[in-house]
């Protein structure tokens, strides 16, 4: 027996276990100080009622011989795959309901993806980057290159003229830089992906965030359906976070080195995966009906407000910073020229408040911090607060 020795190939990520640390031990030292995290990356709200009843309905249903379900189909009911179609279409995405396969989250299907791929294919992500995209092709074996996200383009990069990618994944609006890519932007990445035969995962689960003018999916791109497939998940935008439930689309029109990818992905699913659950696919369905946008709209203008209030307290300091607009997530450039432990490890001891550093991301991390919106409003505005009482104004 042999393990698949890619897996030495992992950096060991100490990320949140050293956050985690740091966080414990600074409140075993100081019982009497009140730390706030604004590290979290989990929602905190709970699911609108709508999609509660669904559910609740779908598990009585379960219990009476006739309305039992056994195994669903594959990819989704055809009632939750026609709701995500209705999904786009309501902000002018043409998507067809047999291009949407229902999952159990977007994490798996950006790892699970893989599979249909060969070991030999360079992927390119961006750094700072999620790290699901990065270690999930190196145990793989697959090599990695990056496009850098820097201070010049945004923390939002674009594809490097003299890198070659076959696999490119994209993440719109960002995790963890808060950037949401423009029309235009996505234009050059398509015509990048094109002109090198390869395809593009797009991760949009932050859509939901996204109040400018910019698109919420890559098939607002003209020719996206020839190059990309795209994953979402209702994790953030509704909640799901803990009840699992996700959708990715795989346009019947994308064709590469002679397969056509939908029906790989089919095959790929039919064998490793008896589909989500049906109370789990009735709360999905709540969530896209017309009461369950409007009740999912008060969670997430909550967490929007929480990150207007961040993000004024970074232009009130004048500090750097991207995301808080189109995202749950600021970015911020650690004030003095402090590095991201360095200044973890101020904000924890002077303001009792805990954010991610984020060379924990990728290296274009080192010297930046990520604070999340996630939190609760009165945290959210005493943190705020505090941070601006111990870095004061310039
Ligand atoms: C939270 C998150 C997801 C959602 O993952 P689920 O498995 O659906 O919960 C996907 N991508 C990114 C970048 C995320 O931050």
């Amino acid at each position: 027996m042999r393990v698949n020795k890619n897996f030495d190939n992992l950096v060991p990520n100490y990320l949140f276990a050293e956050v985690a640390k740091r966080t414990n031990d600074f409140i075993a030292k100081n019982p009497d100080k009140k730390v706030i995290k604004l590290g979290i990356g989990d929602v905190t709200l709970p699911l609108a009622p709508v999609v509660v009843e669904a559910m609740k309905k779908g598990a009585e249903e379960l219990g009476v011989k006739e309305t039992f379900k056994g195994y669903p189909e594959y990819e989704g009911y055809d009632f939750v795959r026609q709701a995500v179609s209705d999904y786009y279409k309501s902000f002018g995405v043409d998507v067809n309901a047999d291009e949407v396969f229902i999952s159990d989250g977007a994490k798996s299907d950006c790892g699970n993806i893989g599979d249909i791929f060969s070991a030999d294919n360079a992927v390119m992500v961006t750094d700072p980057v999620y790290p699901v995209y990065v270690d999930s092709n190196i145990m793989a074996g697959r090599k990695i290159v990056y496009a850098d996200s820097n201070e010049s383009n945004g923390f939002a990069a674009m594809p490097p003229e003299d890198v070659k990618a076959d696999i490119i994944y994209l993440c719109s609006p960002n995790n963890p830089t808060g950037s949401a890519y423009t029309y235009d932007q996505l234009v050059k990445w398509v015509e990048y992906a094109k002109k090198n035969d390869a395809v593009i995962l797009y991760d949009a689960a932050y859509e939901a965030f996204i109040s400018e003018n910019i698109p919420r999916s890559i098939y607002a791109v003209e020719g996206a359906k020839e190059c990309a497939i795209e994953m979402c998940s209702l994790s953030k935008t509704a909640g799901f976070t803990g009840t699992r439930c996700g959708y990715t689309i795989v346009p019947k029109t994308l064709e590469r080195d002679g397969h056509n990818i939908y029906s790989i992905w089919y095959r790929r699913q039919a064998t490793k995966f008896n589909g989500v659950s049906w109370p789990v696919q009735c709360a999905a369905a709540a969530v896209f009906s017309e009461e369950g946008q409007k009740q999912i709209k008060e969670n997430l203008e909550y967490y929007k407000e929480n990150a207007r209030i961040i993000s004024s307290a970074m232009d009130e300091l004048g500090i750097y910073y991207t995301g808080g607009k189109n995202s749950p997530y600021i970015w911020l450039k650690c004030p003095n020229g402090m590095g991201s432990w360095e200044f973890f490890d101020f904000l924890l001891e002077k303001a009792n408040v805990v954010g991610t550093p984020g060379e924990g991301f990728g290296k274009n991390g080192a010297g930046y911090f990520r604070l999340t919106s996630f939190g609760d409003r009165d945290n959210t505005i005493e943190a705020v607060e505090r941070i601006k009482k111990v870095i004061g104004k310039k």
